[in-house]
């Protein structure tokens, strides 16, 4: 593993979903995702957060292309992978899996999970025989923490926590670099998504993966990300190693996210920002910057030019005309 390779690049990648529009035979577009480009370091973790809607799911599905993009670049471990269809993609899967929210619905109830976790291994052809099946089987149910004897069972007979430890053995049987986990612990109960995400970091330890992990909970991506991209409306609006972003927020979206989040101590004044209003619709997001909406801090420029990216060190960078050279105090 080099920390220092990059080994996901996304460029101005777009995913718009069509949908019909007011006059019959029209269609619209629901920008889901609107010229997005970030990178990953190999070994990393990259959080992804936002409110309900932003499209935080649509960009982890468009990067491994199980939703395909509009447009945009996108480089994974050095082979471009933009303009790749179904037949060049399913290559490309043995080194992309992906994780999600609801492993019950993710797993075929009619599939024992011997067949279950058995099934990449078929599929792209990775054992030779019964035998190595059956070992290769057992030790990454061992790798997730569940038994031999569970090899033999079905979805229903599991918790949630442990149909998505089932779900994780499934994505690791290809041994991909990169894991793209969709809200992975949403589902479950406290103490469990605890149990799930030390897993995840045991085995990101264990074998040197890289982890874009999604969430709407900014204390669950604090626990597991190294660097966070916050998003809204398709777009991030900033992005910054964990401790930069919880400690020095700069945009005022990510300032009212953390806000909200409560603290260990009682007592520490925390002021809370209330943001008035629902996230706008992405079918006909807001001119200018896109939170005008709902800021705080608007301007009239925010309502007609989009904010440019301000880096304002190596890794942080936001994008809000708070930072423009003329604003600034
Ligand atoms: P959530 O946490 O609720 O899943 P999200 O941040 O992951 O939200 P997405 O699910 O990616 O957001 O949705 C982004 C936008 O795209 C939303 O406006 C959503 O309604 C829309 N959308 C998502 N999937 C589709 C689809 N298959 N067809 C049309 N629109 C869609
Ligand atoms: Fe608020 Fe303007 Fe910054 Fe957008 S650009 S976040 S509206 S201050």
């Amino acid at each position: 593993m080099n920390p220092q390779k990059t080994l996901l690049k996304v460029e101005d990648l777009r995913l718009y979903y069509p949908v019909p529009g007011k006059k019959i035979g029209q269609l619209e577009y629901i920008k889901a995702v609107d010229d997005v480009s970030f990178e990953v370091k190999e070994g990393e973790v990259f959080g992804i957060v936002g409110e309900s809607g932003c499209g935080k799911s649509t960009l982890g599905r468009a990067i491994c292309k199980l939703n395909p993009p509009t447009s945009g670049k996108i480089v994974l471990d050095g082979e471009d992978i933009s303009d790749y269809g179904s037949r060049q993609m399913r290559a490309v899967r043995k080194k992309v899996q992906m994780v999600f929210q609801d492993p019950y619905a993710s797993l075929n109830p009619r599939m024992s999970v011997f067949e279950i976790i058995a099934e990449p291994l078929k599929i792209h052809h990775l054992t030779t025989s019964k035998e190595q099946m059956k070992e290769k089987v057992l030790d990454l149910l061992r790798k997730v923490g569940l038994d031999d004897y569970h090899a033999n069972r079905y979805p229903h007979e599991f918790s949630g926590g442990q149909r998505q430890r089932i779900g994780i053995a499934r994505a690791l049987a290809v041994q991909p670099k990169l894991i793209i986990a969709d809200e992975p612990v949403s589902a479950l109960d406290v103490s469990i998504q605890a149990q799930v995400l030390n897993l995840l970091n045991k085995l990101k330890r264990e074998l040197n993966l890289t982890y874009i992990f999604i969430a709407h909970d900014l204390s669950v991506v604090e626990h597991i990300s190294d660097r966070i991209g916050v998003m809204y409306l398709g777009n991030f609006v900033e992005v910054g190693s964990k401790e930069e972003l919880y400690q020095n927020p700069l945009h005022p979206y990510t300032q009212a996210l953390l806000s909200a989040v409560p603290v260990p101590d009682p007592t520490a004044k925390k002021e809370r920002i209330i943001l008035e209003g629902n996230i706008p619709s992405a079918l006909n997001p807001p001119t200018g910057c896109r939170f005008h909406t709902r800021c705080p801090k608007c301007m009239p420029c925010c309502k007609t030019e989009a904010p440019a990216c301000h880096h304002v060190d190596g890794t942080h960078a936001v994008y809000c005309h708070l930072y423009d050279e003329k604003n600034k105090a």
